[in-house]
């Protein structure tokens, strides 16, 4: 196995190091010295090389049998999280072959309808686990043992961990088909290399899978942000996006901006590896100021406990205006992201003299490939505003927010409770209630603004208008522009509605007493199913969404897979319905206790 090492650069500084001392040393003609400075900065060097993290190489094969095309790559900008692993093109179809990347033993199984969908873990003596997701289905030997445990746990939703020995497999052995299943929004295989301890996501091109990739990545934007009530560029307040024009194969902008008072960078970059058309991610970013290093960040290793806050790392009111990724080269207070190295002052820059200073951002592949952008920013002094947050609360649901400290605000219909670090930043909590038309439950609660961000669950509470005691279980708090998504786990509890969520904007209390609604697809009562391979149904929830499902054939329960992106549910006739008359039976059940029966008679 050939080890290869990844922090070439501390190497070249150790190189530096040592050609000086030798030059110390002959300059004094004290050969001993030398040789005795020399002998003890090898075994240092020894030392530190051993003490870096070493992927091995040459150790995996493809998960497939085609050329790699990468459709993503590792750490590029999602939404809510960096993508975690390397999304390989299956030639836009279902069904393609997955093969296990070296020997180990298949360590996990799951099945979801989100997320991974359907996927597959092997664990090898590496120590390093390979990751399959979104696949259409397993091989046979791993069907037969997850059909029998989805039968034994009456779920289609499973996730089992076998032993060691159970299912051992060798590099090369076929484990899987690829898919489209989970929240994949398109055939491909989704594949990862965990660190098999921590379970954290390494960069699979660490590993010296067959990518390759000649092409500089392309910088497409670039945004100037004032900090804080410090910092102006040209004269303003407000961020500026700047114009980037391209010059044998470089960048440069076309003005030289005033800025002063606290300041931070933004780009928009792009790259393709060889074989691709699509504009994955960058593999690192550097931002010089003056040809010293400022910020530097490397996409090498991802914790999932940290995925999220990529919404402080992005310009996340521009994505959620005009879902432009901007890598914002400054760092916010909590954003504890593990993929920065080096970063002055968390990033920001203050500029407080008359004097022109240059700029360099450069943005790597991970095979080096370097696009570099040039410019030069004109410091001011003075006249930047000062001005910092209020720390006090004014009594008109106005609070200043300390986002290392738990926080609480609460009026008399309304409470809100966040814990210590869900926010990335200090800030001024601002809230107010308004009436809110054709809503008999409460007012529409003005929270903050949608555009910041939350890193985790809060609790917020929001008190019942009326009494409403006969329907308490199905009311719900309602974001009036996305419905339920990113709040859970209602309750009801002494007249108030309590929930957890994790976004701020304009918050209500919903009721819903709408059960889900069933549509069959290709059954209806007393038809002649023999020529049909499959029972499907549409199944669809107005509210607070489907929870649970159950369906039978002549009371036994079978297995019936949901697909939420066709709002479908099928069941493959497997050989074990026998010709004759039988019972369909389908339970639905929403987040509420709302359910909705359906029952067919169908022949085969
Ligand atoms: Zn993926």
């Amino acid at each position: 196995m050939i080890l290869r090492d990844c922090h070439s650069e501390r190497l070249k500084n150790l190189f530096k190091a040592i050609r000086f001392i030798i030059k110390v040393g002959f300059d004094r003609h004290d050969t001993k010295v030398c040789f005795l400075i020399c002998y003890l900065f090898f075994i240092s060097i020894s030392f530190s090389l051993f003490s870096q993290v070493q992927y091995p190489q040459n150790y995996f094969r493809s998960p497939i049998d085609t050329v790699i095309k990468l459709n993503g790559n590792f750490g590029e900008l999602r939404s809510n999280h960096f993508h975690t692993g390397l999304d390989i093109a299956t030639g836009n179809h279902e069904g393609m072959k997955v093969y296990a990347v070296a020997d180990g033993y298949v360590s996990r199984i799951k099945v979801s309808p989100y997320v991974y969908g359907k996927s597959l873990q092997i664990r090898h003596s590496n120590g390093y686990i390979s990751v399959y997701g979104h696949l259409r289905g397993f091989n046979d030997t791993i069907a037969k043992y997850v059909k029998a445990a989805q039968y034994a746990n009456k779920s289609f939703e499973v996730e089992l961990n076998p032993r060691a020995g159970e299912f051992p497999v060798k590099k090369g052995d076929l484990i899987a088909f690829s898919g489209n299943t989970g929240s994949s929004q398109g055939p491909h295989l989704h594949f990862e290399i965990r660190d098999t301890t921590t379970e954290i996501a390494n960069n699979p091109l660490l590993f010296d899978f067959d990518v390759k990739d000649n092409e500089r990545p392309v910088i497409y934007g670039l945004t100037i942000y004032p900090v804080d009530e410090t910092g102006m560029v040209d004269g303003l307040t407000s961020s500026k996006k700047i114009k980037i024009i391209r010059a044998k194969g470089n960048y440069k902008i076309a003005e030289t901006p005033i800025v002063n008072g606290n300041i931070g960078f933004g780009i928009e970059a792009y790259d393709s590896e060889n074989n691709s058309n699509h504009h994955n991610g960058v593999y690192s970013i550097e931002l010089l100021l003056d040809s010293n290093r400022h910020y530097f960040l490397k996409m090498d290793k991802i914790p999932f406990t940290e995925s999220r806050y990529i919404n402080s790392h992005i310009d996340y009111p521009e994505k959620l205006k005009s879902g432009k990724d901007i890598h914002r080269l400054f760092v916010e207070p909590n954003n504890r992201l593990g993929i920065y190295k080096d970063v002055v002052s968390r990033g920001i820059i203050n500029f407080s003299d008359n004097k022109e200073h240059e700029i360099i951002i450069r943005a790597k592949d991970y095979f080096g490939n370097t696009s570099v952008l040039k410019f030069k920013v004109k410091g001011r002094v003075g006249d930047s505003k000062k001005g910092s947050l209020k720390k006090e609360f004014d009594g008109k649901g106005n609070a200043f927010f300390d986002c290392r400290k738990e926080n609480k605000y609460q009026s008399q219909d309304f409470l809100i409770d966040l814990p210590a670090n869900v926010l990335y930043g200090d800030l001024n909590f601002q809230y107010s209630v308004s009436d809110s038309l054709n809503n008999t439950f409460s007012g529409v609660h003005h929270v903050l603004k949608k555009n910041i961000p939350v890193h985790d669950y809060y609790d917020m509470s929001i008190k019942v208008k009326k009494d409403s005691k006969p329907i308490q279980d199905k009311l719900l708090i309602v974001n009036t522009s996305d419905g339920i998504r990113n709040v859970k786990d209602c309750i009801y509890d002494n007249n108030c509605v309590r929930c957890k969520v994790r976004v701020f904007g304009d918050f209500k209390i919903a009721v819903d007493t709408v059960p889900p609604v069933i549509k069959p697809f290709n059954i209806q009562n007393n038809k002649n199913l023999s020529l049909q391979k499959s029972i499907k149904i549409l199944i669809d929830d107005n509210l607070s969404g489907i929870k649970t499902y159950s369906s039978t054939i002549d009371g036994n329960w079978i297995l019936m897979e949901y697909e939420p992106k066709k709002k479908m549910l099928f069941y493959d006739f497997d050989g074990s319905v026998a010709p004759g008359k039988h019972i369909f039976s389908l339970e639905v059940t929403d987040e509420r206790g709302n359910t909705t029966k359906y029952q067919a008679i169908f022949f085969r």
